[in-house]
């Protein structure tokens, strides 16, 4: 379905960005891997789709906390591939403590990878989508976009920014075929939630299942992780025509964390 497109997947090392990356490129949509790992991993991963899926991959090292690095991936890819027709800002970081203990090198870090990346990567390769006229932007934002919880106000302050930002690239193009949406996932099981229980059971004395029991159990009524191949297809649907009136959305996939 995406045959000969080329998307841009941030963060796609590791968790979600990397099954994002896995379902667009099944659709036969060239993709540049972005993020941090081991290089012989990344390197076996780029030759696995390229056998597998027959697109071409690229990989960039760009670190989304600085903008001259941000602007050359964006670049680096035209060249590469011709274009940039999908854009998926997924690269994130998390970090928990009180406003008040709340350190300041956190903040910062949290507000430029989360949500200033996500401006750049958009401003850098819009003139391209819109000269050729088709483009699909996803920011992957969070439940945390749409309300909040405690511990985390860089966290919860940039992923709202994120939706807001979405809001005004959808109208500004809304006109064209190019669409701006987020998506709003509750509790995804990658490292960066493992984290989060591995704290929580160290820090409660209690087993690691437990305390994934107790994180479900407090925000997640489905009980259950959202899968990230569920959230890859979400955005191989917005990018799909069936997906060209959603813009300006903010899609929960949260197992109705929300809905309370
Ligand atoms: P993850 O830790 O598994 O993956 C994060 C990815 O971002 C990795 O590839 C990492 O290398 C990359 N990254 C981190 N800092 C970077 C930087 N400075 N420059 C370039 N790449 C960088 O995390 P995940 O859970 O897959 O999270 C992906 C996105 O989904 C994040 O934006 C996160 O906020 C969001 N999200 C996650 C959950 C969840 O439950 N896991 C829920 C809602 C939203």
């Amino acid at each position: 379905m995406l045959k000969d497109k080329v998307a841009i997947v941030t963060g796609s090392t590791s968790g979600i960005g990397l099954a994002i990356a896995r379902e667009l490129a099944q659709e036969g949509c060239h993709v540049m891997l972005n993020g941090f790992g081991n290089a012989m991993e990344i390197e076996e991963l780029g030759h696995e789709f390229q056998s597998k899926f027959g697109i071409k991959v690229g990989y960039s090292p760009a670190d989304m906390a600085k903008l001259d690095q941000i602007r050359e991936m964006v670049h680096q890819t035209e060249k590469m591939f011709g274009s940039v027709d999908v854009l998926i800002n997924n690269a994130g970081i998390q970090f928990t403590a009180p406003t008040e203990n709340f350190p300041a090198e956190k903040w910062e870090a949290i507000l430029s990878i989360n949500l200033s990346a996500a401006f750049y990567a958009i401003q850098t390769a819009l003139p391209g989508i819109q000269k050729r006229g088709w483009g699909r932007i996803i920011n992957i934002a969070s439940a945390h976009g749409l309300v909040a919880s405690v511990h985390k106000p860089a966290y919860v302050a940039a992923k709202h920014g994120l939706v807001g930002l979405t809001k005004v690239v959808a109208l500004e193009n809304a006109q064209t075929d190019i669409t701006c949406n987020a998506l709003c996932p509750g509790w995804v099981h990658t490292p960066l939630v493992q984290r989060q229980i591995d704290d929580r059971a160290a820090l409660e004395g209690i087993s690691v299942e437990m305390a994934t029991r107790e994180l479900l159990g407090e925000k997640q009524p489905s009980l259950r992780f959202v899968q990230p191949d569920h959230l890859g297809k979400m955005v191989v649907f917005l990018c799909s025509d069936a997906g060209s009136s959603i813009t300006g959305a903010s899609l929960s996939m949260d197992g109705g964390w929300i809905a309370q």
